[in-house]
């Protein structure tokens, strides 16, 4: 099959028999679900741009396993070249869907476990590696969608999985087969889970001798026996299920979800293993996986253009667009959003080769890039809602709008700049609360912070691959500073 087209991606979904709940009852048709299907043509336009001339460049590539053309999302970055064209393609969708388009995780997950398994079966003799890239080549000759899950519930952030008064609260091995293993627990945040054929689990930190039990990765199909997702609540999310529903939703089209994905004494048979118990090797797992992961916000960069360009049409609409300080607010949010999209951009091109020969990127600007990633958005959206006015969080709903009376006076009293529609203004306004405060803000803002680390693990990344002795040495030449006059 190697590409799939957006139609048979959707109708590739049916097939799958998810357990999902919403509401507390059991979602029984997944793919057509009003508060689900946005988020599905999101990661549907990581299929449809893969068939466009246009697109190809930066959508498709030459597998290195078998020199067929696979979707990126699937490919192991070979070169520079590639870490660069990973992050224009992610751009691209940003502004495509203006919210988060979920293939992102899964990616990450290969690329981390392609160079991590080859490093262990190095070091150990076991045949990780083999597995993963028998697993990697169904997922490219399937063209998966798979789901990345690193985040356990963690319980009491100050214990080691193993001192957890509850041992779920960390996914764990139960029991080690012959031809398999059993394991229990969750992962939480799943971005995508119910639009991923697969799901790709990891470790969620560096683990001690007393955590081996929790050292563990490993691919299961979604619909597995045993496991089942919650999804995750968004702001406004129920707007969806209001009738003829359009302006109200400010992006109509597009979305994202997170769900809580629970596993239940899940077999895993030994193919699908590529971690069990080396957890010497977690902690290199997560700090790649993160590393990909933190390049990957480039994403947010796409979804601020698109932010960028409703708060320049609410400033034209309100008839403000030739202030001063409208022009400057607008130059700023751009300052901002290239200044992501510098880190990622630089953290890709010193990327370099590993021993497996997949290419890595450079550690310390991946983490730079996330760290700008925590802050900037909501700079963006500060600027954006400064701009748009009052009327993005005032406004009476669609129904009013269309209302033969209501509607009439809504016209009246919210027009703006003479010659504009008001109903083009209203639209902008509400694109503009869907990302700064909507369903889209989960994806823009929060994700933004917590998403692949919350701040402070960028930080601690950040001075770890820093080099301060290096730094300090530099000075000390400089100002020709005698160590040996020193006692620290
Ligand atoms: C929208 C969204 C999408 C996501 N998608 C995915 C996904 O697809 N796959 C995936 O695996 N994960 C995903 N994540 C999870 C993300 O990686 C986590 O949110 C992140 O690692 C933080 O974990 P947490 O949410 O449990 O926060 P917490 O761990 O509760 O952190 C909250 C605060 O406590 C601090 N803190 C936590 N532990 C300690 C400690 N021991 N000592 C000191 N301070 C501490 C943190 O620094 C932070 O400031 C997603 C998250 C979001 C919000």
């Amino acid at each position: 099959m190697a590409l799939m087209t957006r139609e048979e991606y959707i109708e590739s979904l049916r097939k799958l028999d998810l357990k999902v709940y919403m509401f507390g009852k059991r979602v029984e048709n997944v793919v057509d679900n009003p508060i689900i299907r946005p988020s599905m043509n999101s990661v549907a336009m990581t299929y449809e741009l893969a068939q466009q001339d246009e697109y190809k460049d930066l959508l498709t590539t030459k597998s290195h396993l078998t020199g067929e053309t696979v979707n990126r999302f699937t490919h192991i970055h070979q070169s520079t070249d590639d870490l660069v064209k990973k992050i224009k393609m992610q751009r691209l969708l940003g502004q495509k869907t203006a919210s988060c388009f979920q293939r992102c995780v899964g990616m990450d997950a290969f690329n981390a476990l392609y160079s991590t398994t080859y490093e262990m079966d190095k070091e150990y003799g076991t045949n990780y590696h083999e597995r993963f890239k028998k697993y990697l080549l169904m997922a490219q000759e399937n063209d998966w969608t798979v789901d990345g899950a690193m985040t356990d519930p963690k319980g009491d952030r100050g214990l080691s999985p193993s001192k957890q008064a509850d041992p779920d609260l960390f996914l764990h091995i139960n029991e080690v087969r012959e031809d398999g293993i059993i394991v229990t627990g969750a992962k939480c945040h799943q971005t995508g889970s119910l639009n991923s054929h697969e799901h790709i689990f990891m470790p969620t930190q560096a683990l001690s001798d007393d955590d081996k039990d929790y050292a563990v990765s490993f691919a299961v199909p979604s619909d597995v026996e045993g496991m089942f997702m919650i999804l995750g609540r968004q702001s406004c999310d129920t707007r969806k299920l209001e009738e003829g529903a359009d302006i109200d939703l400010g992006n109509s089209g597009f979305g994202g979800h997170e769900c809580l994905v629970v596993l239940d004494h899940v077999f895993v048979p030994n193919e699908r293993v590529f971690m069990c118990r080396e957890n010497k090797y977690a902690g290199l797992l997560v700090e790649r996986f993160a590393g990909y992961h933190r390049q990957s916000y480039a994403c947010k960069t796409g979804v601020g253009d698109v932010l960028i360009g409703a708060a320049a049409l609410a400033a034209d609409y309100n008839g403000a667009a030739k202030a001063s300080h409208i022009k400057d607010k607008l130059i700023e949010m751009m300052h901002l959003n290239e200044t992501m999209w510098a880190c990622s951009v630089a953290c890709s091109y010193e990327g370099y080769k590993t021993e497996s020969g997949a290419y890595l990127i450079d550690l310390l600007l991946a983490n730079v890039c996330k760290q700008n990633v925590t802050r900037f958005p909501y700079d963006i959206a500060r600027y954006a809602e400064d701009i748009a006015g009052g009327l993005m969080v005032t406004l009476p709903s669609e129904a009013d709008f269309r209302h033969p009376e209501l509607g009439p006076v809504m016209k009246k009293y919210y027009s703006g700049k003479v010659g504009t529609s008001t109903e083009n203004r209203l639209r902008v306004l509400r694109l503009i609360e869907n990302l700064c405060l909507g369903t889209a803000a989960v994806g823009y803002r929060t994700e933004s912070m917590h998403g692949a680390g919350s701040p402070q693990a960028q930080r601690i990344m950040i001075s770890r691959q820093g080099n301060l002795p290096a730094k300090k040495q530099m000075a000390r030449e400089i100002a020709h500073i005698d160590v040996s006059k020193d006692d620290i």
